[in-house]
């Protein structure tokens, strides 16, 4: 296996999709997926599928993150598709915690508070989670994390309330990666 899993070597950019749950991660990032021919990685679905879990929080009724544990499946991933020059588009609502060389784009997506609140209320989150995201959101908590954890230059803020702010935002990382293929050939 080559050692090419990494920003300088590889042939095919990889993205990042972040921002706070309902804000469009996963819609955006497979479309994005189907439209310029990206492999899209769900993280949250990998850790369900994966039970990457270390055990459960009874108070916040989460599950607790077994983080190595998705970082080591996350890594293969990479480098497979690296080995077949493959770009990977992953989407989660963190960003901190994987490793700064996997990712040449971060695409961070925000969202009005009054589309926030209708779709974590069809999503039916209780009224206390639908809260702290909504706040979250407010705070652009998830925005400071991805300007903390990678060059400011590779991080983008961009709208996600409407169909046609997805759009533009799929035709945004198709420029985008047309331009990192030139850069890097
Ligand atoms: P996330 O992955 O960030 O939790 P989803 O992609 O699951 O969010 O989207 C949450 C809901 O909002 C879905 O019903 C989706 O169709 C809708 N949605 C997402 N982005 C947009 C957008 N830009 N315009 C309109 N609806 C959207």
């Amino acid at each position: 296996m080559s050692d090419d899993n990494n920003n300088t070597e590889r042939k095919r950019p990889n993205i990042l999709v972040t921002g706070t749950p309902g804000v469009g991660k996963t819609a955006t990032a497979s479309l994005i997926a189907e439209k310029i021919g990206l492999k899209h990685i769900n993280v949250g679905e990998v850790i369900k599928q994966h039970k990457c879990y270390e055990g459960h929080d009874a108070e916040l009724d989460t599950h607790i993150l077994d983080e190595d544990k998705l970082l080591d499946l996350m890594e293969n991933m990479f480098q497979d598709c690296a080995d077949e020059n493959v770009g990977i588009v992953a989407d989660y609502h963190s960003c901190e915690l994987f490793p700064e060389r996997w990712f040449d784009l971060v695409l961070v997506l925000r969202t009005s508070t009054e589309n926030l609140f209708d779709r974590l209320t069809d999503r039916e989150y209780s009224e206390k989670k639908r809260s702290e995201n909504l706040e979250a959101e407010i705070m652009q908590v998830v925005l400071e994390e991805a300007r903390e954890s990678y060059d400011l230059e590779i991080v983008q803020e961009v709208q996600s309330n409407t169909v046609e702010d997805m759009e533009s935002n799929v035709e945004r990382c198709r420029v985008w990666m047309e331009q990192w293929i030139a850069n890097n050939s």
